[in-house]
């Protein structure tokens, strides 16, 4: 098959990896920068322009598209839906896994385990706010962070009061959380393709971390998961119409809660730490799926 990867840097271990994987699994696989990608939307015939040529026709897209870029990329995501491409994660389901509180709101309504959480941007009553998710210690999140940063745990109420106002004078959507201190300061990312977890690893913060993220220090393990954890990372990936994704989890006294969910999942920390060719089994399930589902949105 032709399949293309949209990446912005074809030196990332995610990017060579599935160069390699594909091609040693007999595909053509062409690195494409996406945001090096143009687009005549005026004709009918709808196309890709990449370094002064029209782009071939893909059997397959896979996006892997930074969270920098997630306006651009959905953009060049969708104009090859819209020639029929099959791409691995569509360009909607992209865009609602980056926005933490649709994703929240989303999984919520289909009932998968999430920690209790508020959301706010100018809340009349930070007491209230506050006393609604059960008081401190709570974990006070900027909507727009990633790796870590702009996720803070206020240890008081009079803490997370100051954190909240701070984040107020900043004008900033944030979300106020429940601290899952049982979890220890360690998160489970599951990586899933298709409709099953293919691998998964416990990631453990530095000391004195509550933070799992290995940009902050973390530390990646084998894991094995219980039959809970597997089914709340699957039916997460299908409430947000990710074929690829990756779920992190916390373990919680009631049971498995989702934190987020990835729609670039990083290949090193997870094909390290389970030895499992996860590049691979992503191009398993296109070839036994391109064909058959397509995309569904058209990029609508
Ligand atoms: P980011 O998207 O920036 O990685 P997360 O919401 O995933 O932010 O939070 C980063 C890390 O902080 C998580 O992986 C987890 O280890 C820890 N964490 C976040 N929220 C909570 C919480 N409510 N209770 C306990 N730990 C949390
Ligand atoms: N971008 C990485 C991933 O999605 C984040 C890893 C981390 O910081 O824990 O896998």
């Amino acid at each position: 098959m032709k399949i293309a990867v949209l990446s912005r840097n074809e030196n990332l271990y995610s990017t060579r990896r599935l160069k390699e994987a594909g091609e040693a699994r007999g595909h053509q696989v062409d690195i494409i920068d996406t945001l090096h990608c143009y687009m005549d939307i005026t004709r009918s015939r709808p196309a890709v322009r990449y370094q002064g040529h029209e782009l071939p026709y893909y059997d397959a897209v896979i996006p892997r598209i930074g969270a920098s870029v997630t306006f651009y990329g959905t953009a060049v995501v969708r104009q090859f839906e819209m020639m029929g491409t099959f791409c691995i994660n569509e360009s909607v389901a992209i865009s609602r896994s980056r926005d933490k509180l649709r994703s929240l709101q989303l999984l919520s309504r289909r009932d998968v385990g999430l920690p209790r959480t508020g959301f706010a941007n100018r809340p009349d009553n930070v007491k209230d706010l506050i006393k609604n998710v059960g008081g401190a210690p709570l974990v006070i999140k900027l909507l727009e962070g990633t790796q870590g940063i702009g996720v803070v745990l206020a240890d008081t109420n009079k803490a997370a009061e100051s954190i909240i106002e701070a984040f107020m004078g900043l004008k900033a959507n944030i979300l106020v959380q429940e601290y899952i201190k049982e979890a220890g300061g360690a998160d489970i990312r599951c990586f899933v393709v298709g409709n099953k977890v293919v691998a998964a690893m416990k990631r453990q913060g530095g000391e004195g971390e509550f933070r799992s993220n290995l940009h902050r220090g973390g530390t990646a393990t084998l894991v094995r998961l219980s039959k809970e954890e597997r089914a709340t990372a699957v039916k997460a990936a299908k409430v947000m119409g990710l074929n690829v994704c990756g779920v992190d989890l916390l373990q919680s006294a009631n049971g498995p809660v989702v934190m987020e969910v990835n729609s670039s999942p990083g290949l090193e920390g997870i094909e390290q730490s389970t030895n499992k060719d996860v590049a691979g089994l992503i191009y398993e399930f296109i070839e036994n799926n391109a064909a058959l589902i397509s995309t569904k949105t058209k990029g609508k």
